[in-house]
């Protein structure tokens, strides 16, 4: 029995990786769920998972989950904050951790999950993109087992050599990240200047979170992507093309040497990555239907308007950049994801919120998990500054 810890159990990734755990109650039981604020929906899932604990935000959103749990005889215990997060992290009952918190807020868990060795399912790419360098570094010295949920990184992962990372003669030449292309595939600038947060939420192939769902739509989700795809899979960002497809079933693709190139093709759907990752090396089901290719008739493939989606370019130069400017591009980013979500700034205006926080903050390398937080905070604070600014 594998017994796991839930981190972002209310949102789309937990909810799948719930799906997926429903299904083997012979294999998995679940030690603890976490949420933010939706306490109504962590209330349900603690009744039918029953864990030992779960974790909310704040104080009161933990008395009133506690009230609701006694109310329907779960004996869950309801816990909040950082460190209680961090302690069903952590803690030795607990085999694998599913990081599904979304943005820098899963940082200081995941990592906390990554020194008590436990199994990471990660989903959580922020956190690896803030933070690579130490992050690896914790995985390297625990000797915790790191699979991507990302289903990119998860395809990747499935078409590499199993011995990987131990060759140094592996004849990987190139990595193929897929990039659906999001809902405004085919705009100029121009058109996408005054879309709206449900357009730009109403991705074509994936329903996901909000957050993803804006850096699906201006791409940057595919520049978080590429740098976590440099720390997970050990390669420069050179070695990684970003290739448009538009239909999402082949999921990514390696380049051999020779010639070969190994593609993983399925469904759009997050229980395939999630169920590879419980299970690995098995394999379970998912409850994800066949993969019907006739139905499918054609794959297309495009290369990225690297005109109309300038976050490709900016993460692609703070990929090239290391030390701290992932980390400072990551928090620009989050806040001016969130204030187009509030309706502040325009679409277009993201981007150029996430340059010029860059342009202005000191690129550094981070010795410390205390200096990747400070970069992190001065960088929302410069880009706040700015979206006030720009709203007068
Ligand atoms: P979501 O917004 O649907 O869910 C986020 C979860 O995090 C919720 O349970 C929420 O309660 C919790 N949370 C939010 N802020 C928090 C905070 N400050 N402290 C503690 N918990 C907090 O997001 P999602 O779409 O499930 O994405 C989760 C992560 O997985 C993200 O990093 C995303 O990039 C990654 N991911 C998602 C998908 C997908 O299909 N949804 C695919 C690949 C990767
Ligand atoms: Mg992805």
């Amino acid at each position: 029995m594998q017994m796991i810890s839930l981190l972002g159990a209310t949102g789309s990734i937990g909810v799948s990786t719930l799906d997926v755990i429903a299904r083997h109650p012979d294999k998995y039981a679940i030690y603890a769920l976490t949420a933010y604020t939706q306490v109504d929906k962590l209330a349900e899932q603690c009744q039918q998972f029953n864990p030992k604990f779960a974790v909310v935000g704040d104080a009161v959103s933990a008395e009133r989950l506690q009230v609701k749990l006694r109310a329907c005889g779960c004996d869950t215990e309801a816990l909040y904050g950082l460190e209680a997060l961090c302690q069903v992290a952590s803690d030795a009952a607990v085999d694998t951790v599913m990081a599904a918190i979304v943005g820098a807020a899963g940082l200081v868990p995941t990592l906390a999950a990554v020194k008590a060795g436990k199994k990471i399912l990660l989903a959580n790419k922020e956190a690896l993109v803030m933070a690579g360098g130490l992050f690896m570094q914790a995985v390297a010295d625990s000797g915790s087992v790191l699979l991507p949920i990302d289903s990119e990184h998860n395809a990747i992962f499935q078409c590499l050599p199993s011995d990987y990372g131990r060759s140094a003669d592996n004849g990987v030449k190139k990595l193929l990240l897929s990039a659906s292309g999001g809902p405004f595939r085919g705009w100029t600038l121009e058109q996408m200047q005054r879309v709206t947060p449900d357009q730009a939420c109403a991705h074509p192939n994936w329903s996901m979170g909000r957050k993803i769902s804006v850096d699906s739509a201006t791409l940057m989700n595919k520049g978080l992507e590429l740098i976590e795809a440099c720390w997970l899979f050990a390669v420069p960002e050179r070695s990684i093309d970003v290739i448009v497809h538009p239909q999402s079933i082949i999921h990514s693709l390696v380049q051999y040497s020779d010639g070969s190139v190994l593609a993983q093709l399925g469904n759009p759907d997050m229980r395939t990555p999630i169920a590879h990752a419980l299970a690995w090396p098995q394999r379970i089901d998912s409850g994800v239907a066949n993969l019907d290719l006739f139905n499918i008739a054609r794959l297309d493939f495009e290369q990225p308007d690297m005109q109309a989606f300038p976050s490709l370019a900016i993460a692609r130069a703070a990929a090239q950049a290391g030390a701290n400017a992932a980390a400072i591009m990551n928090a620009a980013n989050e806040v001016a994801v969130q204030a187009f979500l509030d309706q502040r700034i325009g679409f277009t205006q993201i981007a150029e919120i996430v340059e010029q926080t860059l342009n202005n903050q000191t690129v550094c390398e981070p010795e410390s998990l205390e200096a990747v937080q400070e970069s992190d905070s001065e960088a929302r604070l410069y880009s706040s500054t700015l979206i006030k600014s720009l709203e007068k």
